[in-house]
């Protein structure tokens, strides 16, 4: 278990804790400015899914271009996860 010198907690915990910081002051800001927040579900594979056709195919971490197999669409990495994820919200 690796420690958080800084804090005494174990990183995990202190991952936790960030996520659940950064959840609270969106839910905030949203309510705020009167927006909605949608919370994707942590395994949504926004970057595996093609944002052109649906084809969904598993990617390394290090591969930072999207080239989907099945329709040949490509993208940077995060722009495709993007576009995925708005997807997701609008569903
Ligand atoms: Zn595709």
């Amino acid at each position: 278990m690796i420690k958080d010198f800084f804090h005494g907690l174990p990183v995990q915990m202190q991952s936790i804790k960030t996520k659940l910081k950064v959840q609270r002051q969106l839910t905030y800001k949203c309510e705020w400015y009167g927006s909605e927040l949608i919370i994707a579900d942590r395994f949504y594979p926004s970057s595996q899914i093609c944002s052109h056709c649906g084809h969904q195919q598993k990617m390394s971490l290090n591969v930072r271009l999207y080239e989907c197999n099945n329709c040949g669409f490509k993208a940077d990495r995060d722009f495709n996860a993007a576009v995925n994820l708005e997807n997701y919200a609008r569903q």
